[in-house]
C-alpha cells in the first residue's frame, strides 16, 4: 500500500511523520502548483469549489508518483465539505484511476467505522500503536504550525525578511527527505533555530493583521498566493485565525469541554450570527471581531470563489467593520486569481493601514500635548 492524501498547510508533515512511524510507505504529492491546479480544473466540476480542484489535482500527481491509496477526512454540515470524498471518487474513477480511498468520516454514532478506518490506514489493529502514532502527529502539527507563526513574526521584524524566506524555503524542500517522527521533530526544532537567529529592525511598533476565512485557503501557501510572506516583507505580522492544530485541539481537544479558542468566536460572533453556516463561516465573522478588540491594525478575509460558508460571513463582515471600526479586505481566490491584481488590491489594503495608524498616532500626540 502507498499512501498520499491532499495538501493542507503542514498536515502533510505530520501525517508523513506518523504513517512512517507505523511503518507505511507515504507518496507525498509534489507542492501544489499550476500544473497541480491546471489538472484539477481539468477533471473537476467547473462550479465546484477550488480546494476540490487543487485535491484532484495533487491526487493525479501522486499517482504519478506511484500512489494507490488516498487518505481523506469526511465531514458533515452545510457544506460541500461532506461531498468531497464521493466526488473524488467518481472523478478518478471515471479518469479510470484503480486507486483506494480510506476516509476518515465523523462516527456519527457509528465510532466503529472511523476507528477500522484509522486502523486500515495504519495497517494494524492495535490501539496502542494507533493512538502512540496519533499522539506524535499531533506533536508534529503544532510544532509545524509554531514554526510557521514564528517565521511570520519574524519576517516582519527582520532586517532582511528574505533570509527567513530562504530557511523556510530550505525547510519546506528538505523535509520530504527527513522520516519518521523523531527526525522530522528535530528539523523542526534545528530550523526554529535558524530562524530565531535572523537579525531584527530596532522599530518600537509594527503592525498586525489578522488573516480569517476559509481555512484551506488561510493555510495552503499555493492557494493564498503566498499572502503570509508578502506582508511580512511590507513589514507586517501575520496572524492566521484557522491552523491544522487550532482545528485538531478544537476537534479533539479543548473543544471537547468548551473551552477552545473556536467556542470564543462562537461566542464574540453571535449578535451577528447565531448558527452553523457551515465550513468556518461563523468563526471568521468571531475572529475578526476579536482581531478588532486585540487592536489589529486590520483583518483579511480570504475565500474560495463560491464558497458558500464564507459569502455569508462576507456580507456580516462590512457591518463588524464599521461597528468595530477595522479596515476588513476580502479576497476571492480562484483559478482565474491574478498575481498582479491581488497584489495591487493588497499594497491599496496597506497603504490604508499605514495611514490611519500614522493618524492614530497624531491624534495621540495631539491628545498628549
Ligand atoms: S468551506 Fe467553502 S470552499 Fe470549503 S468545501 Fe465548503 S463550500 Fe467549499
Amino acid at each position: 500500500m502507498k499512501i498520499t492524501f491532499p495538501h493542507m498547510g503542514n498536515v502533510y508533515i505530520a501525517g508523513k511523520g506518523m504513517l512512517e512511524d507505523l511503518g507505511r510507505e507515504v507518496v507525498l504529492p509534489p507542492p501544489c502548483s499550476k500544473k497541480t491546479l491546471e489538472i484539477g480544473t481539468k477533471y473537476s466540476p467547473e462550479s465546484i469549489c477550488l480546494p476540490l480542484k487543487i485535491n484532484i489535482g495533487n491526487y493525479i500527481e501522486s499517482i504519478e508518483r506511484g500512489a494507490d491509496t488516498i487518505l481523506l477526512t469526511g465531514s458533515c454540515g452545510p457544506c460541500r465539505y461532506g461531498f468531497y470524498s464521493v466526488i473524488e471518487k467518481n472523478i478518478l474513477k471515471e479518469l479510470g484511476y484503480n486507486v483506494d480511498f480510506i476516509v476518515f468520516d465523523p462516527p456519527e454514532g457509528k465510532p466503529s467505522n472511523l476507528i477500522n478506518s484509522f486502523k486500515k490506514a495504519a495497517g494494524t489493529d492495535n490501539v496502542i500503536k494507533i493512538f502512540k502514532g496519533f499522539y506524535k502527529g499531533k506533536k508534529i502539527i503544532e510544532k509545524a504550525d509554531n514554526l510557521t507563526k514564528l517565521s511570520n513574526i519574524k519576517r516582519a521584524h527582520a532586517i532582511y525578511p528574505e533570509k527567513v524566506d530562504n530557511i523556510m524555503n530550505d525547510f519546506y524542500k528538505d523535509i520530504e527527505d527527513v522520516h519518521g517522527s523523531s527526525e522530522i521533530i528535530s528539523f523542526i526544532n534545528y530550523t526554529n533555530k535558524r530562524i530565531n537567529s535572523v537579525k531584527e529592525k530596532k522599530q518600537s511598533e509594527y503592525m498586525k493583521v489578522g488573516i480569517v476565512g476559509e481555512i484551506y485557503t488561510i493555510i495552503e501557501p499555493f492557494v493564498n498566493l503566498e499572502i503570509e510572506k508578502k506582508l511580512g516583507h511590507f513589514g507586517i505580522e501575520v496572524e492566521k485565525s484557522l491552523t491544522p492544530s487550532k482545528w485538531l485541539s478544537h476537534h479533539l481537544g479543548l473543544g471537547n469541554i468548551g473551552i477552545s479558542e473556536e467556542r470564543k468566536k462562537w461566542k464574540a460572533a453571535k449578535p451577528y450570527l447565531r448558527t452553523l453556516v457551515g465550513g468556518h463561516g461563523r468563526e471568521t465573522v468571531g475572529s475578526a471581531i476579536l482581531y478588532a478588540k486585540e487592536d489589529y491594525d486590520g483583518v483579511i478575509q480570504i475565500l474560495p470563489f463560491n464558497c458558500m460558508p464564507e459569502i455569508v460571513a462576507e456580507s456580516i463582515l462590512p457591518t463588524v467593520q464599521k461597528d468595530y471600526n477595522i479596515p476588513i479586505l476580502t479576497l476571492v481566490v480562484d483559478e482565474m486569481t491574478g498575481e498582479a491584481g491581488y497584489l495591487t488590491r493588497l499594497e491599496a489594503f496597506v497603504d490604508l493601514l499605514k495611514k490611519r495608524r500614522e493618524e492614530k498616532k497624531n491624534g495621540e500626540l495631539l491628545l498628549r500635548g
